[in-house]
């Protein structure tokens, strides 16, 4: 038996103040990069950002669209994985030529920041926390961002490659004011061992292991609650007003060289690689005292 892709899993330890999430992608994956031809390292550190991306919509509320965005001066400039709180992703790396030799992930971002937004839908507040990249590794980077931006100690694996990105996340949930000091020190020695327990994931188990074996093999003493998986697929928000307005905010002049010299404008999206194509009178229409306004700027 093996593991059924694209889902996305919460269960919760039945005697700890402690829940998971889990994620697996498969063909979203696959689609989300299939226009791509990134290096084996960034298709890597993508992969990990955008199964990380999916265990987050599931752990935090919102009602709109999470982007994890990785910025660094190293080769890899750029990583933006995204996921709506209906599990749609998709995301995007920017990078140089890496240099020879490095190691999977090592020094990939060099100095840099991780920086989680939540976009609410329909005219909702935005929220972004910022952190700095601790390591070379995202999942520390992410826990870092846990422990200081929702005060939730957290502890993540995260495991890609070109066909599969996989991610089991556990958070230690606040006990309130009812617990003696006991039942803390207790539970203090239980989420210590749970991440002990948790970090001897390996990439081969994350990817292919049923979801509940997966548990049983990780923390076999420990009655474990599994919810039913919520798919998550593959899918860009790009649209030709979006794309439109991006030339608006170019300007008329800019937009008409770019006419003239071509023929006509072409903007691939570079998330899906889609090709928005405007002519000389759709350009026309975009710079007539008519044409709607472009939306304000920010991640479309
Ligand atoms: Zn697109």
């Amino acid at each position: 038996m093996t593991a059924t892709g694209d889902l996305l899993h919460r269960f919760l330890f039945e005697r700890l103040p402690v829940r998971g999430h889990l994620v697996r992608l498969d063909a979203s994956w696959r689609a989300a990069i299939e226009h791509q031809a990134y290096p084996e390292a960034v298709t890597a550190a993508l992969g990990e950002a955008m199964a990380a991306a999916a265990l987050m919509a599931g752990a935090l509320k919102f009602e709109g669209r999470l982007s994890l965005q990785f910025e660094g001066k190293g080769p890899v400039r750029l990583i933006l994985a995204q996921c709506t709180h209906r599990h749609a992703i998709r995301g995007v790396a920017r990078h140089d030529a890496l240099p020879e030799g490095v190691p999977a992930q090592g020094g990939l971002f060099g100095d840099g920041q991780l920086a989680v937004t939540i976009e609410q839908a329909e005219g909702g507040e935005r929220y972004q926390g910022v952190v700095p990249l601790v390591t070379a590794r995202l999942a520390d980077c992410l826990e870092q961002y846990f422990e200081r931006s929702e005060q939730l100690p957290s502890r993540l694996m995260l495991a890609a490659t070109a066909d599969r990105a996989a991610g089991i996340l556990l958070q230690r949930v606040a006990m309130g004011e009812t617990g003696t000091a006991t039942e803390r020190a207790e539970a203090d020695d239980a989420w210590k061992r749970l991440g002990l327990l948790v970090a001897t994931v390996s990439p081969k188990e994350l990817f292919s292991l049923p979801s509940r074996q997966l548990l049983r093999r990780l923390f076999p003493e420990d009655d474990i609650r599994l919810f039913e998986g919520a798919p998550v697929f593959f899918q860009c928000t790009c649209s030709r007003e979006r794309v439109a307005g991006i030339l608006q905010s170019l300007g008329g002049d800019e937009v008409n060289a770019l006419l003239a010299e071509r023929g006509d404008v072409e903007v691939r999206c570079e998330f899906c690689n889609r090709a928005w194509r405007f002519d000389a009178v759709d350009v026309a229409g975009l710079f007539s005292p008519g044409a709607p306004q472009p939306a304000p700027p920010g991640l479309h």
